[in-house]
């Protein structure tokens, strides 16, 4: 890469409910990888906040990142975040999270549809059972979430749009034209410029040989005036610490993009690429 300074804004540890890896192993995987900034964003599924304690592995993981960042701060900064999912449907869990701890950075993230029949975090719905109609209404839904999420929720990243199509086209391999939400994404675009929230690119999947959100939305964000990026590997493993992160710097240059974006504080910073 030619810039030494690269952030990975989007990371999860032992304190996610699916992953085992420690912050250490990431934060070495990183330097590794010559990343001098990442952000540690376990998951706050509000969706469970009825059923586990939520709020304890977010301290937890606070507490470690801090610790970290005495040993590891000379070669790398950590930034403690979280990942809030479906936190517009518990607004009072969500304010909770909020308070809880002074984070570097909030992710917002739809993890699950309010679409009747397939409410369950959709990375773990069967869609080859689905038919075409409920997919599009699936996606509406979604879309919908992502928007009332923006309208309600604060926070710095909007995380991965039109994530679900990791798995619908991704896993099942199903066609499905996204262009039918075309007025849907443009709306969520500009609610995110309006508002000073950064888009970020999901590095974790390639889906049809693109980044989550594609080339083409990332394009339309652009000439839209939209200029806040932040990279995100989504890794929930050490080996995926800024994944693909040299691809996408590449399309962001081609589209125009002259840097990408990290919150430390929850204070926007830009980084030249
Ligand atoms: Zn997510
Ligand atoms: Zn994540």
């Amino acid at each position: 890469m030619d810039n030494a300074l690269i952030a990975d804004m989007h990371t999860h540890s032992e304190y996610s409910h699916d992953s085992v890896c420690t912050i250490e192993d990431m934060c070495l995987s990183q330097i590794e990888k010559g990343t001098k900034i990442f952000a540690v964003t376990d998951h706050c599924d509000v969706f469970y906040s009825n059923d586990f304690d939520i709020y304890t592995p977010i301290k937890n993981a606070y507490d470690n990142v801090k610790a970290l960042n005495k040993k590891y701060g000379d070669k790398c900064i950590i930034l403690s975040g979280v990942e809030i999912s479906e936190g517009f449907w518990y607004p009072k869990a969500c304010e909770k999270i909020h308070g809880l701890l002074p984070y570097d950075v909030i992710i917002g993230s739809v993890h699950c549809v309010k679409c009747k029949g397939l409410e369950d975090p959709y990375a773990k719905l069967d869609f080859s059972k689905v038919s075409k109609e409920r997919l599009h209404e699936f996606l509406d839904c979604y879309f919908n979430d992502m928007i009332t999420m923006l309208e309600y929720m604060n926070f710095d990243i909007l995380a991965h749009l039109t994530c679900p199509l990791r798995y619908i086209i991704g896993k099942y391999g199903l066609n499905i034209d996204i262009s039918i939400f075309k007025d849907r994404i443009l709306n969520i675009l500009k609610l995110i410029i309006e508002k000073n929230i950064a888009l970020e690119v999901n590095t974790s999947y390639i889906v049809l040989n693109d980044f989550i959100p594609n080339k083409e939305i990332l394009k339309k964000y652009y000439k839209m005036g939209g200029r806040l990026i932040t990279l995100g590997s989504d890794a929930h493993i050490a080996q995926n610490a800024s994944a693909n992160f040299e691809a996408a710097i590449k399309v962001l240059k081609e589209i125009g993009f002259k840097d990408i974006c990290y919150f430390k504080n929850r204070k926007l910073n830009k980084i030249s690429i």
